[in-house]
Parts: C-alpha cells; structure tokens; sequence
C-alpha cells in the first residue's frame, strides 16, 4: 500500500474511518450468474457496513442478526431484499480498517470479479480512507477465551494486547490439498498484499451438484481456482502456495464484520471454519464481548 499513511496502513486509529469519494465496480455474480454492479458510498454517521439497492426502503446493516443463510456464501435480508455472497465486500472493507460505509447494489449479488476481494480492496483504496473526527471507533475484545466447536470445525479466541491475530488451518482429503495453514496480524498493507488476492474456489466433483441447485452459475477459471482430481486449474497458476487456506481468512474476515465492529486484542485459531461457524462465532464473540 504505497503512499498510504501509516496510520492506514497499521490500522491505528481511534476514530471511525470511512471513503473519502465514491467508487463503482461491476461484473457478474458468482452464484447467480447475473449482471451486477457496487457502488461504495462514504457514510457520514457512524451507520457501519451497510448495503442498499433500488428496493430498499432503507439500509440494510451487515450485521450477524440479519444473516439469511451461508450456503456457499454469506447472505443477509432485511425481511424483503435478500443479497447474497456479501462476503468478499465485507472482507475488504474490514480488511482495510473501513467502520462505515453503505454498499449500493443493483441487484441480489456482488460482482464475482476474480473470485478474490483485490478488486474491491484496490476500488476503496483507490477511493481512499478519512478519519471521522467526531465519531469515536468501537471496538470488540474479550476479557476470557469464547471457543465455538462443531464437528471437525472450532474456533478458540483468546485475549491478546495488540490488533487481531488470526491463525486459520484448512484441510481437505484431496491428494492435491492436504491441509494448510496461515496466521497473520491483520493490517491494512498487509491484507491488501497477503489476503485479498486469494481467489475462491471449488472442486469439480462439486460443480455440477452446485449448478443444479443454481449455484455456481457466474463460476468460471476466471473467477476460481478449480481443484480437478489430478490438477489444481487456476488462472495464471495460484496466486500463493497457500492460496485456499488464505482465501478461508478472506472469508473469516468479511463473516467476522458481520459483528459489527473490529475485533481488537484479540488472538484466534480457527480450524476447517466455513461461513455458517464463522456467523455462529461472531454471534458468540458479540454475546462475550467487554
Ligand atoms: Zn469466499
């Protein structure tokens, strides 16, 4: 993140941050297949992540009370207006350190753009960031540990001064996969570098099942990384070794917005996490939280 300030880029401040301009970004939806366009707004009060459309009669905060469902993505409704996949939206707003901001969408899904939150990140980045003088930042932390275990999936936080350290581990029976894992102190620069590139992806076994449940329609090479029986296919060739298992954090972020506030002081090991125990942990820090 060159030419950023450094309090941008170590995410240090004490007040609530929002875009300076307005920025677009269009492309097709992932799951849906359909035409789609995001406008980021900077928001004036301290309102959140928020999205809006042309159905709205008002905004829809992004927040784990109003979540609809995590099949293969995050969806949140107000009741009316459901929009699907907000994840990789929320990822790059969190990941860049962003308390408001209201989201425009004309239709249910953000684009796919390359199946990474990098075009979303470079959009806003680009739009640039201001501080909220007035508006005090809120953060979440913790005073004991909060573990969510289901299955195979687990999630432990623990308190620990600083930012928020995450250390994710994905793992997957495929000779190709195996497992991965990747731990990072969340920062701006280093998000922007490390984490939003991480492309999302799927396995081939899994795609005609997905398109006949009419998911996975925008999916293409350009926009995921495809795990064949004997070959992993990605455009380009992957972005990092580790690219799933950084994706997985992608997601974790943006599902860990959906709190509501930035998770601060805070230390958390997260093992095969998938959207529906991210949303169920968000809920359990928020219930925790000081
Ligand atoms: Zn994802």
């Amino acid at each position: 993140m060159t030419g950023a300030p450094a309090a941008w880029r170590d995410n240090q401040f004490f007040m609530r941050t929002t875009i300076q301009t307005t920025a677009v970004f269009e492309g097709i939806g992932l799951h849906k297949g359909k035409p789609a366009r995001v406008v980021f707004t900077p928001a004036e009060g301290p309102t959140g992540l928020r999205f809006t459309g042309p159905g709205f009669a008002q905004p829809l905060p992004a927040r784990v009370d109003k979540v609809a469902g995590t099949v293969r993505g995050t969806n949140i409704t107000d009741g009316k207006n459901t929009i699907y996949t907000v994840e990789h939206l929320l990822s790059a707003a969190a990941g860049l350190g962003i308390d408001d901001l209201d989201i425009e969408i004309n239709g249910e899904e953000p684009p796919a753009a390359d199946g990474s939150a990098l075009p979303f990140a470079e959009a806003l980045r680009k739009a640039g960031l201001r501080e909220k003088p007035a508006q005090e930042r809120r953060t979440i932390s913790i005073a004991d540990t909060v573990e969510f275990v289901k299955g195979e999936t687990s999630y432990i936080a623990s308190p620990m001064p600083g930012g928020l350290r995450i250390k994710l581990t994905y793992a997957h029976p495929h000779k190709l996969v195996g497992s991965q894992t990747v731990e990072f102190t969340l920062r701006p620069d280093d998000y922007l570098k490390s984490v939003a590139p991480a492309r999302t992806f799927g396995f081939t076994h899994e795609l005609e099942a997905l398109k006949k449940a009419g998911l996975g329609l925008g999916g293409s090479l350009d926009n995921a990384v495809v795990i064949a029986e004997e070959e992993i296919l990605a455009k380009g060739g992957l972005r990092f070794p580790d690219e799933l298992a950084r994706h997985k954090l992608l997601d974790l972020i943006g599902d860990l917005a959906l709190a509501g506030a930035p998770l601060k002081d805070m230390y958390i090991e997260a093992v095969r996490p998938g959207h529906a125990g991210n949303v169920n942990f968000a809920k359990l820090l928020l219930e925790k939280a000081l």
